[in-house]
């Protein structure tokens, strides 16, 4: 997958710059167009735990229809890698994390589940040059 392309369509996410990772861990939660409001009032909750949720800036309409809006859940460097244990391998099934980070990660999910959307999807994606 073509980080620009991801980067482009999750809007403000930032590069780990610093990272000797070659990818990059996303979260996403991506949800109806009229459930904005809704998102971000449990995005605001998510920032009370220390979590950084950003809501993408969309076009309200695209082509005459109403386009669903993301919000990317991260720690303050604005990926998910900062959850990830040192030895997570992006190749295996499931990704060891830290527990203090998978904790506060569930919690989000939590939060999202209980006071936001009615309906969303969440999606975990490396991004990056696998080269
Ligand atoms: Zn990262």
């Amino acid at each position: 997958m073509d980080f620009l392309a991801v980067q482009a369509e999750a809007g403000d996410v930032q590069l780990h710059a610093d990272s000797v990772l070659s990818m990059c861990l996303i979260i996403t939660v991506t949800a109806p167009a009229d459930e904005q409001e809704r998102l971000q009032s449990a995005a605001q909750k998510i920032a009370a735990i220390g979590l950084r949720v950003q809501t993408t800036h969309q076009p309200r309409w695209r082509w005459g229809r109403a386009v669903p809006v993301r919000a990317v859940i991260s720690d303050e460097v604005g990926c998910a890698c900062g959850f990830l244990d040192d030895d997570a391998d992006w190749d295996a099934a499931t990704w060891a994390m830290q527990s203090n980070a998978a904790e506060r990660l569930a919690q989000a999910i939590e939060i999202v589940a209980a006071d936001g959307p009615s309906e969303f999807s969440l999606e975990a994606l490396w991004v990056g040059d696998n080269g």
